[in-house]
């Protein structure tokens, strides 16, 4: 059949992609490093460039569309095998894209290359994949892996006995977060009593990822891995220090908001005491619903973004039109949500798991965020600034969430306030576990050789800091300091957690002035999302007119707005 050249028309059904030859690759990468280098003719250099994006946007295509299949049907042998092959390719590949990244790096035209590409802030990204990878490490990056498969695995399957059957941590987790108390404790307790029989296993796994990575950053030539982490992030225009005073600015501002929001909540509630199964239960009948199916949540998004904004809504609507949409859970589905991006065709896709809880909303005004940014930016001058570092990115999707609030009777009728007040506490009350998660890795890579009973002492120390409030009764291994386990991201992705403290920040900022300027909001929103990943965190931040998390007093306004909203 002949293929019709891909456009961003081209509907998902109709898209195809064949596996990359890595020898063939090697070979064109060659090419275009000698190109980058020896040749004097800058425009053939712009062209080996320009070679060299399209042959990365085909492979990241080909992975993207991988690991959406398999995520569609887990059960399918032939997904699961390409999964496979697209997990054996990638370290292999990225030796082979570090080969070219070094070559522009050491190039002797780098100031021809910052002219024509913009490539400043691209070469400080290639020098952080350059901090953070050498061949010597790709065996233990493979046996990484392997380690955080095992811990998803451990957590992902298990099978625990609630109610009449058994259930998933997932439900577990739905059901704190329901109307009946007793239910909620009783799940909470299931819940942690399978933590604390696994906590040799999960103790024992984190101890070998701990390690693993000391010695990955010592054969890299850093003091620890917490270098690595941040290179790994590519952080290339704030440090430790700068996370350092963060944290303390959300300890000073945000811990006391939320401790009197915590107490207004158990007035709300009728309890003498918030407990950690309460805490996602702000009114006595549980969280608001959305009022019907994912057909029929889709033609409200439609219409919310309609009302919204012209680009957005002609966007949403080439994604309904082209299925670029996966929201009803099936059978064999995996568990979750994500965007993904076609960089061949130009276009995202949103994969989503709908339950019928307010997080369904989330879908629509969250994922769809990341996934108008990527379309917006997908003509940026390099395949580096069409997709953002994640601090930044996590602005796009957070900020949409709050600047569709006027929308929300749309699908919560007259629940929405209460919808946007939940929605508003749990960002703030976000801020500080955030915070308490990243200043626990930073603890963690700086004393590798701690054990696993000074981590979770560690763990209860912070925990006391920045959640004063919590309080988990009798429930044994999260009161001694096991919470963190649940946690996938301190097994999954060091370092990461702090990034959506820090868009949350921003996104906070977005609010707080579409309370008064709605338009002046939304045109910088938009043109924020154009700009992706071009520009550092900082210069991202500034060019849509916001403070910098990093400086002191950037909480002080949204704190006083949302106290107002809030009523404490
Ligand atoms: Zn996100």
């Amino acid at each position: 059949m002949p293929q019709s050249s891909p456009t961003t028309e081209t509907p998902f059904h109709e898209m195809s992609t064949a596996a990359p030859d890595l020898d063939a690759l090697r070979d064109a990468f060659e090419d275009v490093a000698r190109d980058v280098t020896g040749s004097d003719d800058p425009a053939r250099r712009a062209e080996a460039v320009r070679r060299w994006d399209a042959l990365r946007g085909s492979v990241s295509t080909w992975a993207a569309m991988a690991h959406l299949h398999f995520n569609q049907d887990t059960t399918d042998e032939r997904w699961r095998r390409e999964r496979e092959e697209v997990d054996a390719f990638m370290p292999r590949y990225t030796d082979l894209e570090l080969r070219v990244k070094r070559a522009l790096l050491e190039s002797p035209h780098r100031d021809d290359f910052r002219e024509r590409f913009g490539a400043g802030h691209a070469f400080d990204l290639w020098e952080c994949d350059r901090a953070a990878f050498a061949p010597d490490i790709q065996d233990d990056l493979v046996a990484e892996q392997k380690l955080v498969a095992s811990y998803i695995e451990a957590v992902g399957g298990a099978r625990i006995p609630f109610e009449d059957g058994t259930a998933g941590l997932s439900t577990l987790v739905g059901a704190q977060g329901g109307p009946d108390r007793a239910r909620r404790e009783a799940a909470a307790r299931a819940l942690w009593g399978w933590f604390d029989t696994e906590r040799p296993k999960l103790d024992g796994l984190f101890d070998e990822l701990v390690t693993l990575r000391a010695r990955m950053a010592r054969t890299l030539g850093h003091d620890s891995f917490v270098d690595v982490g941040y290179a790994r992030k590519r952080r290339v225009d704030y440090d430790r220090r700068d996370v350092e005073g963060f944290r303390k600015e959300v300890l000073e501002r945000v811990v006391p908001l939320c401790e009197e929001l915590v107490a207004r909540q158990a007035e709300a509630l009728g309890v003498d005491k918030v407990m950690s199964w309460d805490e996602k239960v702000h009114r006595p009948q549980g969280a608001p619903a959305p009022r019907g199916d994912a057909g029929w949540m889709t033609a409200r998004a439609a219409e919310m973004f309609d009302a919204l904004h012209p680009g957005l809504s002609d966007f949403f609507r080439l994604m309904v039109r082209n299925g670029l949409l996966d929201l009803e859970t099936r059978d064999g589905k995996a568990f979750g949500g994500f965007c993904t991006w076609f960089p061949d065709y130009g276009v995202p896709f949103v994969f989503a798991n709908f339950n019928g809880t307010p997080g369904d909303a989330r879908v629509f005004t969250h994922e769809i965020g990341h996934a108008f940014q990527r379309y917006s930016s997908r003509d940026n001058a390099l395949l580096d600034y069409v997709g953002c570092t994640s601090e930044s990115a996590e602005i796009h999707s957070m900020s949409l969430e709050f600047l569709c609030w006027p929308e929300m009777e749309r699908f919560f009728g007259d629940d929405a306030d209460d919808f946007r007040r939940q929605h508003l506490a749990e960002q703030l009350t976000f801020l500080p576990y955030g915070v308490a998660v990243d200043h626990f890795q930073h603890l963690v890579y700086e004393n590798p050789d701690a054990s696993p009973a000074d981590r979770h002492a560690l763990w209860k120390e912070l925990e006391a800091t920045y959640a004063p409030w919590r309080d988990y009764g009798d429930l044994t291994h999260p009161a001694q300091g096991g919470y963190w386990q649940y946690q996938r991201h301190v097994y999954a992705y060091p370092f990461y957690y702090i990034d959506y403290t820090l868009a949350a920040t921003c996104a906070l900022q977005f609010w707080s002035r579409a309370r008064t300027d709605r338009k002046g909001a939304w045109d910088s929103y938009v043109e924020l999302c154009a700009r992706g990943g071009s520009l550092p965190f900082r210069k991202l931040v500034e060019s849509a007119g916001l403070r910098s998390p990093f400086e002191a007093g950037c909480l002080a306004q949204v704190v006083e707005d949302a106290r107002g909203v809030l009523g404490v």
